[in-house]
């Protein structure tokens, strides 16, 4: 038992050289990562474009679930903790619509991989008056090669993600404009409203194309903060076994090369 102990110490001593080496090296970690050495991830430069789930300022969709935050216990009030409870839709804020959501026997949140979630992504500015992305739009911005394509539309420009007031007229992906990136082979596809289908749309197009291929949709980021570009893209569902959808964190950093 001693010996085990002490190695574990030794193993603890050990790792914390590793940290405070890491964090020494922080200023050198893009040459170390270019001559093959170890790469330690670091915060600088990503970028938050998550909405904040509030039940002030976030959107739900119309029809959908209300958001309801309430505090069991609040230590502002006098109590010993703090602890509160939430519901809200699956499809709520910042969220991952997996395959399951329109596809019958189709992947749920748990069981989509990883892959899709984490790696480049461009991001397109779509000018304000542009209501539908379809693939005469699309086709005038520089998309392809991409592996995962963003849009920021009017909701950015106009703050509809941090704005609890529902619009119907968000910019949306047309049925044509996703078949030809799912057919382009993009990995995965997000926007900066509640949903990637036109509202009232006749029939869920875009997100059956998609989604029946396997490609996640982001929806609801927020991408006030965010210029057209290359980035790298991590966005992260809660991991909600068995169901269609699930809030995520999404970041995103400008790739430099
Ligand atoms: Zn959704």
């Amino acid at each position: 038992m001693g010996t085990e102990k002490s190695s574990i110490r030794r193993g603890w001593t050990l790792a914390a050289v590793v940290v405070l080496g890491a964090v020494a090296c922080a200023p050198s970690q893009q040459a170390a990562s270019r001559v093959g050495g170890p790469v330690t991830l670091m915060s600088n430069g990503w970028i938050d474009a998550t909405a904040t789930l509030d039940p002030a300022t976030t959107p739900v969709y119309e029809g959908d679930a209300p958001m309801k935050f309430e505090f069991l216990k609040d230590m502002r009030k006098g109590d010993a903790l703090t602890l509160s409870a939430y519901s809200l839709g699956a499809h709520s804020g910042t969220h991952i619509d997996a395959p399951m959501h329109f596809v019958l026997g189709g992947a749920s949140i748990d069981r989509m991989p990883l892959q899709p979630l984490i790696g480049p992504a461009r991001v397109i500015d779509i000018p304000d008056g542009v209501q539908a992305i379809d693939v005469a739009e699309l086709n005038r911005h520089e998309w392809k090669g991409a592996q995962r394509v963003i849009f920021r539309t009017r909701s950015s420009l106009r703050g509809w993600m941090a704005s609890a007031n529902f619009h119907r007229d968000f910019a949306y992906i047309a049925p044509d404009a996703a078949q030809l990136l799912a057919d382009a082979g993009v990995q995965l596809v997000g926007i900066d409203y509640i949903s990637a289908e036109q509202f009232g749309a006749p029939a869920p197009m875009t997100h059956r194309i998609l989604l029946g291929k396997g490609i996640p949709i982001v929806e609801g980021l927020s991408l006030e903060g965010v210029s057209a570009g290359d980035y790298d893209l991590i966005v992260l569902p809660i991991k909600v076994g068995g169901h269609e959808g699930a809030p995520a964190r999404a970041i995103l950093r400008k790739r430099t090369r």
